[in-house]
């Protein structure tokens, strides 16, 4: 199996696994206790907080353990819109956000009386500090823009829209699920106020994450306990997952730069390629601003998502039609609707996103691979012979 579905999740790292171990058999203490195997679990927890902190260049303490990304969004902006309403019940987000902030929109703008704003944006996923500027109001107390997006790759103009923000006096939140070991991520220089991060996108486990809260940033507990995490987040924390994600978060930050121009080499030969060898092939999402390791497209002519996907699978490769959660929906994509996708077009959607561990064969071969079965798809496959490709590709030709 070839695995290029690092968006959905990545495997966990041997190292990450190695740290966590002796946390779930051995320092299994609960950090809250007072006896030494609580302390031992409790300097552990602090071990973690100081190295993520020093990895992403904040104070420790504005760091809160999370349960994940999906946990991090609502606790930013739940708890920063209960904290800060008497300032103004207005909120301001973007159209192509993962469903943890739409929905938390959704819901504080049904039940709570909070005014949202949902921006739009270009074709290809970008939106545009003027809308943004244009859409601020006295009221808007909280903004929350997406790092980069988890369909097509598409990155945000986050610092700007961060600045234009606090020129208005409005928290600024980012969800920088998808970016985490793919862009530089320094907290002190970006300028926002809480940011949202989830282990299981960069070669932690799943259900952990965290989310920034600047100094100063006021926050309302999301679900009421027993006061953990500075009261910002109640529950017994996940001792082994957040060791683990302080490892895989050390081990992101230190290959980053080695690892990102392999990567984006690997993910240029698929979208030439691609764009090249399938018929009415498009890439989706921003050409330039995008993740390195994300190559998104449509196909004309495909029945459905589904389809591509599952004949994909049984030519041994792993891909998505664009986000993980949205898979088994049978609503067109929120995102490649609001970029002025067709319904038409985006039933041929694929996300393509790769990992450190994909090979340059493994790559060869999708390229060998992809075009046909798209074409089987479409009913053309009499016309896709994968000797003459390689005649016309020089990545196959020099047998690279
Ligand atoms: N935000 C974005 C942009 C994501 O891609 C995801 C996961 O796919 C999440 C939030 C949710 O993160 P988690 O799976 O850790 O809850």
């Amino acid at each position: 199996m070839i695995y290029l579905d690092h968006a959905a999740t990545t495997p966990v790292r041997s190292e990450v696994l190695d740290a966590m171990m002796p946390f779930f058999s051995l320092n299994y203490g609960n950090p809250s206790s007072l006896h030494h195997k609580g302390q031992e679990a409790s300097q552990a927890l602090e071990d973690a907080r100081q190295s993520i902190a020093k990895d992403l260049n904040c104070y420790p303490d504005e760091i809160v353990f999370t349960s994940g990304g999906t946990e991090s969004d609502n606790l930013a902006i739940r708890g920063y819109a209960f904290a800060n309403q008497r300032n103004g019940k207005h909120i301001i987000t973007s159209c192509v956000e993962h469903h943890a902030v739409l929905n938390t929109c959704r819901q504080l703008q049904q039940h709570h009386g909070f005014e949202v704003t949902y921006l739009p944006v270009d074709s290809t996923g970008m939106v545009s500090p003027d809308d943004f500027q244009g859409a601020i109001k006295p009221e808007t107390i909280l903004a929350s823009i997406m790092y980069a997006n988890n369909e097509v790759g598409t990155i945000e103009p986050i610092r700007e829209l961060a600045r234009i923000a606090h020129d208005h006096d409005v928290g600024f939140h980012t969800d920088a699920v998808q970016v985490l070991g793919l862009i530089d991520l320094n907290l002190r220089e970006l300028g926002v106020d809480m940011l949202s991060l989830s282990a299981h996108k960069c070669y932690g486990p799943k259900g952990v994450g965290v989310l920034f809260v600047k100094r100063g940033v006021l926050l309302m507990e999301i679900h009421a306990g027993g006061g953990q995490e500075s009261t910002r987040r109640s529950g017994t924390e996940n001792v082994p997952g957040i060791v683990g994600m302080a490892t895989a978060i050390h081990l992101a930050f230190s290959g980053y730069r080695k690892n990102l121009h392999r990567l984006e080499k690997l993910r240029d030969r698929l979208i030439e390629y691609i764009l090249e060898e399938v018929p009415g092939a498009q890439l989706t999402g921003h050409p330039a601003q995008r993740l390195p390791n994300s190559a998104s497209f449509t196909f004309p002519n495909i029945p459905g998502p589904d389809e591509l996907i599952l004949l994909l699978d049984l030519n041994g490769i792993a891909a998505s039609s664009g986000s993980a959660c949205h898979a088994k929906s049978i609503e067109p994509s929120h995102v490649l609707t609001a970029m002025g996708v067709s319904l038409e077009r985006s039933s041929g959607s694929l996300r393509l996103s790769l990992g450190y561990e994909n090979t340059e064969e493994e790559i060869k071969q999708v390229l060998h691979i992809l075009p046909e079965v798209v074409m089987e798809l479409q009913g053309l496959s009499g016309g896709f012979h994968a000797t003459n490709s390689k005649a016309k590709n020089p990545y196959l030709e020099s047998g690279k």
